[in-house]
């Protein structure tokens, strides 16, 4: 597990499924043959402090160590527009570029999971998150659909919940949507037994109280012929708002928000700096939401504001997004990308 203090934003940790710098693999039987003349006493204490030594590391790794007191986890699944980025069956030069960088410039169909049992959307490329990062799906709780756009929305798969398909699960997936989410997944898999997904249809300015958070649905600016929502969510203390997809909030979005706090804040930036915003945000549209948060009153003290939906349209790989946000003390997401706020 790699842990660091982000440059920019410096106040929250960020985590890498991979190995810690901090702590790299003990080779105890390596450390003890490189000194020949170990003494039984000295071996005995290698021993002892090795086994530590990686029994810490195991504990650190297992209960994925929150520094500095409760914190929600944050788990970035995907981070690109529609067609993905490099996108499916594009040949242009940033694709081309994104391919051949590989690691962070590799993004999939947007969705985000915290703290392991709440995911925000389900989109096609679910099963590979599930494969990348090792998340055990089985314990997601409750799935909040945004809008019902192929990315968004691959309601087909939320059928491989259901018997025959998988098996071992005690509790049911709870699924909120309006009403079109609702209706794309009655036509994928009609009404099943409640003790495997139990779906609502949920309106804006709705606050549903699931046990482990309270969200409530916010109405974005994306695509007028459906009610697609952006979600305000209050988990152990902490206030997130997932803002994504949408242009320029709407001022009844923007009236809510502005009588709460934010600890996090996730926005669109389809349109990386693409003059236009539309359905859809810029960089310069996501700084201007951040500087009204900010001036409003609206950001935590140490709040975390994200950039994330990149299209392949925008020709900025991971670093000249970074080059532009880390000024702004804005994150860039990537696929796999851990917070804890
Ligand atoms: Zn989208
Ligand atoms: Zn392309
Ligand atoms: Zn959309």
């Amino acid at each position: 597990m790699e842990r660091k203090k982000t440059s920019g934003a410096g106040r929250m940790i960020l985590e890498k499924r991979q190995r810690s710098p901090l702590l790299p693999d003990f080779n105890l039987f390596s450390l003890i043959q490189r000194n020949p003349g170990t003494t039984a006493i000295g071996r005995s204490f290698c021993l002892a402090s090795g086994l530590l030594y990686q029994l810490t590391a195991l504990i650190k790794d297992g209960l994925n160590v929150r520094e500095g007191g409760e914190r929600v986890k944050l788990h970035f699944l995907g981070t690109a527009a529609a067609e993905g980025f490099p996108a499916m069956f594009c040949r242009c030069e940033h694709c081309m570029k994104a391919r051949q960088a590989g690691g962070r410039d590799i993004r999939t169909r947007s969705s985000v999971i915290i703290d392991d049992i709440l995911k925000v959307d389900f989109p096609p490329d679910t099963l590979h998150h599930v494969l990348r990062d090792g998340i055990d799906l089985g314990l997601v709780e409750d799935l909040f659909i945004t809008h019902t756009h192929l990315d968004h929305l691959r309601a087909e798969d939320l059928a491989m919940r259901l018997p025959v398909y998988a098996h071992g699960l005690d509790h049911p997936l709870r699924i909120y949507g309006h009403d079109a989410a609702v209706r794309k997944c009655r036509e994928a898999f009609g009404r099943p037994d409640a003790s495997r997904i139990r779906l609502s249809r949920i309106v804006p300015f709705q606050t549903v109280d699931t046990g482990t958070a309270k969200v409530t649905a916010l109405p974005a600016n994306h695509d007028p012929d459906e009610t697609c929502l952006l979600f305000f969510i209050e988990k152990d203390g902490k206030r997130l708002f997932y803002g994504h997809d949408t242009g320029l909030l709407p001022e009844e979005t923007w009236a809510w928000l502005e009588q709460t706090t934010l600890d996090a804040v996730i926005l669109d930036c389809t349109n990386g700096n693409l003059p236009f915003t539309g359905g859809h945000l810029n960089i310069e549209a996501v700084i201007g939401i951040r500087n009204r948060l900010r001036d409003k009153g609206v950001l935590a003290k140490d709040a975390t504001v994200i950039a994330t939906h990149f299209s392949h349209n925008i020709g900025l790989l991971y670093n000249d997004l970074t080059n532009i946000f880390d000024p702004e003390q804005i994150l860039v997401a990537y696929d796999g990308m851990i917070l804890n706020v």
